[in-house]
């Protein structure tokens, strides 16, 4: 009984974890796509950094608007912006 130490598949690129982040938020992403989407955020940074910036973002835009609560939103880095665009040409 061998564990499939040779099977190890690559990790998804960013501009799939960037396709997949909605369905990965709304729980939607299938078992399999969900572990490789947490193995790709074990190693990159810039993608947890994303997450975290649209779960926010997702948080605020179900929040009603409260006059006098208008904290100004952090920005996505400015590279995270060009890689979402970038996957998306791709796509
Ligand atoms: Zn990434």
């Amino acid at each position: 009984m061998s564990e499939n130490t040779s099977e190890k598949k690559p990790y998804i690129p960013c501009s799939e974890v960037l396709e997949l982040l909605w369905a990965y938020i709304s729980g939607e992403l299938p078992p399999e796509q969900a572990h490789e989407f947490d193995r790709h955020l074990a190693v990159c940074p810039s993608c947890v950094a994303y997450l975290d910036s649209y779960r926010k973002t997702i948080e605020l835009s179900h929040e009603s608007f409260e006059p006098g609560n208008c904290e100004p939103e952090e920005e996505l880095p400015e590279e995270l912006i060009q890689a979402v665009l970038a996957a998306r040409r791709q796509g």
